[in-house]
């Protein structure tokens, strides 16, 4: 059987582009980043970075940006956006100036804001251009002093920069490019209203870049009003030669039996660099605990409950390699770049189902090849066949291994997964009767039937999607 698929957004190489011929460069793309006509200190902060040729979205972005366009580009994660975007700004701006940026970068999460943050310093090295990072979670003060003192470049999240705006503590009438990362997951945290404040208060002409992973309605007309007849770049999964991920199911009855399989698992040193996705915080934070006493002590967690610093530190030891296991939930990790996982490991199968391509995303990147392993329980079967639909294409079963100790499912977490999976069969057909505990369930339609009547708005289906959005 065929246990690969393909995961498109590792496309580092010579790969096929959608480009419409229109927007084809006339010249052939032949490697290195010479062709751009970047200076010595660019080149030289590039190959310090290792890397010798441009990703496919780069090979495309970096003229068009330099030559002035407004650009929409749409790719997933692990394409090179990043280097795409900077590349060409630090490239324009060349050397520091006036003490009034002239670039802002804004992207949806502290992590990735200081991601980016970590690529222009990287690529700003031989330049004198001056660089910040501004986000929540910690006092604005250290920041506002930081923009005092002057800066060039600036990369935000929404809320932390209209803040110190609003305050009258930044001057954005310098300001020539403009970048929105990661454009649809702005959307989904709620950002818009930010992000139109701040475009009510940049300067009407300057350049803007627009990189989103999806092209929803919402995103179509935020490009509408954001980009001036934009060129579109776009770096499909389909039509992509990709990085092989190998990944796996195995169905595993509880979450103890779960626990047992990461701790035999973890004992093979093939098992270098691993990351466990849980579902929610608080999934994340047993597991972490279990993982703890039990099993291996090089373990961090990150989540939205845990401190500022404590998830700036657990990400930077484990891109380090100082820990071996990062447990995590998918809104902490969201477009993070580590290099070199080795395994990714679906504790719980995701039931925001795209997030399984994220997830196993974040393995054999940039050309290294990862496994990918789903712990799916019987309730969880639902999800991992929506899953199979996405991707088209099964997931290879694996066998539990002959010495994992399977335990009792606890009559509580059995009910649980009774529950979801009668919540499941009727959500598919809304005439299902249900199965499980027949009192429970005449009771629940009472209840139900009483919300309808009453219009409550606290069906389970509602609060099943207010739970989805809220613990992760
Ligand atoms: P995206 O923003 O598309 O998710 P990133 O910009 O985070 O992708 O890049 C993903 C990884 O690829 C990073 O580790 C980055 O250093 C690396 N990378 C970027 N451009 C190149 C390149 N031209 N050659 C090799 N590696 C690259
Ligand atoms: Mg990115």
């Amino acid at each position: 059987m065929n246990t690969e698929i393909q995961i498109g957004d590792n496309s580092l190489g010579d790969n096929p582009l959608t480009v419409p011929e229109t927007l084809m460069p006339e010249q052939e793309i032949s490697n290195g980043f010479e062709q751009f006509k970047l200076n010595k200190q660019l080149l030289s902060a590039i190959a310090e970075a290792g890397y010798l040729s441009p990703t496919p979205i780069q090979a495309k972005a970096i003229p068009m940006i330099l030559d002035g366009h407004d650009i929409l580009g749409i790719a997933q994660t692990g394409t090179g956006k990043t280097a795409a975007f900077v590349i060409p700004i630090v490239m324009k701006i060349k050397y520091a100036q006036s003490p009034y940026p002239k670039a802002l970068i804004i992207t949806p999460t502290r992590e990735l804001a200081l991601q980016i943050t970590e690529e222009v310093k990287k690529l700003t090295a031989y330049t004198d251009l001056r660089h910040l990072c501004l986000y929540g979670g910690v006092g604005a003060k250290a920041q506002t002093e930081a923009i005092q003192k002057g800066v060039d470049i600036i990369i935000a999240t929404p809320g932390r920069l209209m803040d110190i705006y609003l305050a009258g503590n930044l001057v954005l009438k310098e300001l020539k490019i403009m970048v929105l990362d990661e454009a649809d997951r702005m959307m989904d945290m709620g950002f818009m209203p930010q992000i139109n404040s701040i475009l009510e208060v940049v300067p009407r002409k300057r350049q803007n870049l627009l990189f989103s992973a999806t092209m929803p309605d919402r995103v179509v007309r935020l490009t509408e009003n954001f980009l001036a007849f934009p060129l579109r770049i776009e770096v499909t999964p389909q039509s992509t030669p990709a990085q092989m991920v190998t990944h796996f199911v195995y169905h595993v009855p509880n979450f103890k039996t779960k626990i047992n399989l990461v701790g035999l698992l973890l004992q093979n040193e093939d098992f270098k660099k691993v990351i466990i996705f849980a579902k929610t915080k608080e999934n994340a934070e047993n597991i972490y605990k279990f993982i703890h006493r039990k099993i291996e002590k090089s373990v961090r967690v990150i989540h939205a409950n845990k401190g500022q610093n404590s998830r700036i530190n657990a990400m930077d030891e484990f891109k380090k390699d100082d820990v071996r296991v990062l447990v995590a939930t998918d809104v902490a990790t969201r477009g993070i770049d580590v290099s070199n996982v080795s395994h990714v490991i679906n504790f719980d199968v995701p039931f925001v189902h795209e997030d399984y391509i994220h997830r196993i995303g974040r393995t054999g990147r940039a050309l290294h090849e990862g496994i990918a392993l789903t712990f799916c329980n019987k309730a969880e079967v639902y999800h991992l066949q929506k899953i199979e639909k996405i991707i088209k294409s099964p997931i290879p079963v694996k066998e539990l291994p002959a010495n994992l100790v399977v335990e009792e499912t606890p009559f509580e977490e059995n009910q649980q997964q009774l529950l979801d999976i009668d919540y499941q069969r009727r959500k598919e057909d809304p005439n299902f009767k249900g199965a499980f505990h027949e009192k429970k369930r005449k009771n629940e339609d009472r209840k139900k039937q009483y919300e309808d009547k009453h219009k409550a708005g606290t069906s389970k289906a509602s609060f099943y999607k207010k739970n989805a959005k809220n613990k992760r």
